[in-house]
């Protein structure tokens, strides 16, 4: 049955209660046909923190018959932009004043610190709700001249209809906002799939868009696990969309779905295994500074980890001294200790899956230059593990890792880095460090990326389009490239004084 739950916070000596239904047409509902339940686990602690209603299919036809209606009712092409935006700026206001306890709660599931999830994933969230508010009103197409007598044409919009969203468990927030706002603001609903590693703040949010006063059905939420719930919707005949962010694998049955259903668009952000290249003339302490950032944040928990990194043979050792100084001053550990840079790891699963990677590292004759030991506590704790002498065919050099993992290699040429670093079926992110302008130029155009931080990484904004070049995905977020993903051009061709003889 559907209820509430109130979850201890033992390091704040408080609780945080949390609606474990479905969350259809603004309400907090059991499941139609099943009694299934997702175990929430504190990957800190290992604790069992709440059980929520696990959705079957049969749940996903009762969201979709939600969105649906309330496409062809309540929202859709039924309200102006100016109350798309009013309600999607009413939202923020509420995370905004409730975001310290959505970052506890965050910490409580996910394992991030409480500070960055406040201030960088709730923050984020925030803006990127403001920023996609402000585009509801400006949804405009095109006046097109046909001939200059008597035809003429344009185009609408239009919102693509009911949108499935599946999102990861690395950044829970963050990716429902970037999921939520573009689709509000242009229009759509949704039936957002959380991952059943990480379902809470999602519940959680789904009681601000009842306050914040969206129409029933316009945003439903489903708990369930990928190979329901998120299969359901992927197959569903009554989908438009799915946006989905996650693994390679799951990103192939996603697109596979959608082309035996119905041919559902689909949008893709999956993984990566991104490479920097330092370049002789970097100042290698910010080189290190952002590389640090690279495989630290988030404990490497990012799509965009910058995993694999390449240093000119000219200043390769003296790089490595400054980065393994950098890295070691990352503090790993209980996201409620205001000393952690990391949390653990989400689950023992992807702990499991990232030692896999250190020993198969060491197995395959990579030295260790930093970490590569196991702790003896409790919580899916990894410090940070830094290898050298790799060489491409090694397995910690090829495959997403996604923990605290990093490979460094070492080029001559810059032809070589470029080579080294395109060596990859992915194409998430790269970055470069350099302090010449011609080079920063020609190795931003020649790498393989869908984005290229110059002196710089890991930081995205709002107004910026990101996404996957090669196997790192389909289609672009944030920005106003987002839209696109969301609407679907109608084209109006209007008469105005021809004459159809007939017959020709
Ligand atoms: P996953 O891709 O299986 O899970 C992501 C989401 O997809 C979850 O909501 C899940 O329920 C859903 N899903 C799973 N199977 C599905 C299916 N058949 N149809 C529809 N939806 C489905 O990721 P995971 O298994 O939790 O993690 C495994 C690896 O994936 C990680 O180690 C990492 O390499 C990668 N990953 C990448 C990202 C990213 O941000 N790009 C996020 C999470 C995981
Ligand atoms: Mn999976």
């Amino acid at each position: 049955m559907a209820h509430t739950v109130k979850i201890p916070v033992p390091a704040l000596n408080k609780e945080i209660t949390v609606s474990t239904g479905l969350f259809i047409n603004n309400e907090f509902v059991p499941s139609v046909d099943s009694s299934e339940v997702i175990q929430c686990f504190n990957p800190a602690t290992e604790e069992i923190i709440a059980s929520v209603v696990a959705g079957s299919s049969k749940d996903i036809d009762v969201a979709v018959a939600a969105a649906r209606k309330a496409f062809k009712t309540s929202w859709g092409k039924n309200v102006t932009g100016w109350e798309r935006s009013r309600l999607i700026n009413k939202l923020a206001d509420l995370i905004e004043r409730d975001a310290q306890e959505l970052a506890e709660l965050e910490t409580l599931n996910n394992g991030k610190p409480v500070a960055i999830a406040r201030d960088f994933d709730i923050g984020d969230s925030i803006q990127c709700l403001r920023y996609y508010a402000g585009w509801a009103d400006k949804i405009t197409g095109q006046t097109i001249e046909v001939d200059n007598i008597s035809k003429m044409a344009f185009t609408r919009h239009e919102p693509i209809g009911v949108c499935g969203q599946i999102i990861p468990w690395n950044y829970p927030i963050n990716m429902w906002a970037w999921k939520v706002a573009p689709a509000l603001a242009v229009g759509c609903t949704i039936v957002m799939k959380p991952s059943e590693l990480t379902p809470l703040t999602a519940l959680k949010l789904s009681e601000l868009v009842i306050e914040a006063g969206f129409p029933p059905g316009v945003i439903n939420t489903v708990p369930s696990l990928g190979s329901v719930g998120g299969a359901a919707l992927s197959a569903h005949p009554d989908v438009d969309k799915i946006a989905f962010t996650g693994s390679t694998l799951t990103g192939r049955k996603i697109m596979e779905a959608a082309a035996k259903s119905n041919l559902k668009k689909v949008s893709l952000e999956l993984g990566g295994k991104s490479p920097q290249l330092i370049f002789e003339s970097a100042d290698l302490q910010q080189a290190a500074a952002w590389s640090a950032l690279g495989i630290c944040y988030n404990t490497g928990q990012d799509c965009t980890a910058g995993s694999r990194i390449y240093v000119q043979d000219t200043v390769y050792d003296k790089f490595i001294d400054v980065l393994v100084s950098t890295v070691k001053e990352t503090v790993i550990g209980n996201g409620f200790d205001q000393k952690t840079g990391g949390g653990p790891l989400v689950s023992k699963a992807q702990f499991d899956r990232v030692w896999g990677y250190i020993d198969a590292g060491k197995a395959e004759g990579a030295k260790v230059v930093l970490g590569g030991e196991r702790r003896n506590t409790k919580g899916f704790f990894v410090d940070p593990t830094i290898f050298t002498d790799v060489n491409s065919d090694m397995k910690i050099v090829k495959e997403e890792i996604f923990g605290p993992v990093l490979s460094i290699g070492r080029f001559k040429t810059e032809e070589e880095a470029v080579a080294l670093a395109n060596n990859t079926t992915y194409g998430l992110g790269a970055g470069l460090h350099s302090t010449d302008a011609s080079q920063c130029m020609r190795v931003s155009g020649l790498l393989e990326a869908g984005t290229v931080w110059v002196n710089s990484y890991n930081l995205l904004s709002n107004n910026v389009p990101f996404g996957g070049k090669k196997q790192s995905g389909i289609g672009r977020e944030l920005g106003s490239y987002a839209l696109e993903e969301y609407t679907s051009v109608k084209a109006v061709h209007w008469n105005i004084g021809e004459k159809l003889q007939w017959p020709l």
